[in-house]
């Protein structure tokens, strides 16, 4: 390697490597994601066939959304789910070194991964969209945040907070015990497990206010349904999710 090529390769790794693919690193970026044409193919947004409400992915891509049997007999506490993708292939992959292995340089194609999440999901789920009063974040128990270094939820909320100018409470939600991880636990003990998991700081903060939660992933939706329940509990009136993947 020559000393230009370590540089390069070193700066890629730090995710300061201007003009290339936020991906692969390799090529040129070429699309507003900051990927290149081969990279964005993998990256390619779910527009349809997923619950407007909860986000489960249901039918075909090409369907658009609408409500799950689920959703039509027991809505959830939130009323919509902004997605980007199905937690699978690339997506996941990318979203696992992030959390899990510390590579941030991935941070930024994940952040505007949300961003268009939020806007495709405005565009393509049934408005009229009211504006949203604050971002809040999914919380991490202290303990995990101590372990991994960063609330991912908040880091990915930030330029999405910024861009549509709504303030971001980045403590608008806090988490009041430990839950186990959710793996393997069916419907019901995921609910169990996720009850009474959350608490609001300061309710006033949220008291009449619509608010958009974010975090990364949805599994089942139990986690963002006990959080979006302890936000209307202190008074929001609306509770939408956005999050980068549908499990
Ligand atoms: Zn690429
Ligand atoms: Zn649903």
């Amino acid at each position: 390697m020559t000393m230009l090529q370590v540089v390069r390769a070193v700066a890629a790794q730090l995710g300061i490597a201007p003009g290339r693919c936020r991906h692969c690193l390799e090529r040129q970026a070429e699309t507003s994601l900051g990927l290149c044409n081969h990279c964005a193919g993998a990256f390619a947004p779910r527009t349809g066939g997923y619950c407007s409400r909860c986000g489960e992915v249901f039918a075909l891509a090409d369907e658009p959304p609408r409500l799950c049997s689920a959703c039509l007999h027991r809505p959830p506490p939130f009323s919509a789910t902004f997605l980007y993708g199905v937690y699978d292939g690339a997506l996941q992959e990318t979203i696992i070194q992030y959390k899990y292995h510390g590579r941030h340089s991935v941070e930024r194609l994940l952040q505007g991964l949300l961003l268009q999440a939020y806007a495709g999901g405005r565009t393509r789920l049934a408005g009229p969209w009211p504006a949203h009063d604050c971002v809040v974040p999914m919380p991490l128990h202290p303990g995990r945040l101590r372990e991994r270094g960063f609330n991912q939820s908040l880091e990915l909320a930030r330029p999405l907070a910024a861009a549509h100018r709504i303030p971001l409470l980045a403590q608008g939600l806090a988490r009041s015990r430990a839950t186990a991880p959710q793996a393997g636990f069916s419907r019901v003990q995921r609910q169990e497990n996720v009850r009474d998991a959350f608490t609001v700081p300061r309710s006033a903060l949220l008291a009449g206010q619509r608010v958009l939660l974010v975090d990364d992933v949805m599994t089942t939706g139990a986690t963002a349904a006990a959080a979006a329940w302890a936000c209307l509990q202190a008074g929001a009136a609306r509770v939408d999710c956005c999050v980068l993947a549908r499990a």
